[in-house]
């Protein structure tokens, strides 16, 4: 399951940032993942609150933005934002735009329990 797998990312880079700002806990975590990563953020929050259940994360709550995609148009030449993989260039309307950017994940902003 591919939230799971986002979720233990995520974990890792948490444990790492507690371990480096010396933090109790978190109240609040915000991500933003790409709009072309495939992902369901209601899938994902539910596999955030069941991995953390017992450990010291428990009760953080996590929001999921989606940013839009980035794609450079072959046909017109311009970096353009696409809300999915599937779109056209807003620009010129080609359909042959190449994905450069839209599927990584990213901690916005963390609120901790100091
Ligand atoms: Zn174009």
């Amino acid at each position: 399951m591919h939230e799971l797998t986002l979720c233990e990312a995520l974990l890792d880079l948490l444990d790492e940032e507690q371990a480096r700002r010396g933090f109790r806990s978190l109240r609040r975590v915000r991500l933003a993942i790409g709009r072309f990563g495939c992902l369901d953020p209601d899938a994902l929050v539910y596999a955030f609150e069941v991995t953390t259940r017992n450990t010291w994360l428990a009760g953080a709550k996590i929001e999921v933005d989606r940013p839009p995609g980035r794609a450079r148009c072959l046909d017109c030449g311009d970096d353009v934002e696409v809300e999915d993989r599937l779109a056209d260039c807003p620009h010129c309307g080609g359909a042959r735009l190449l994905p450069t950017g839209g599927d990584e994940m990213r901690l916005v902003e963390i609120e901790i329990v100091a």
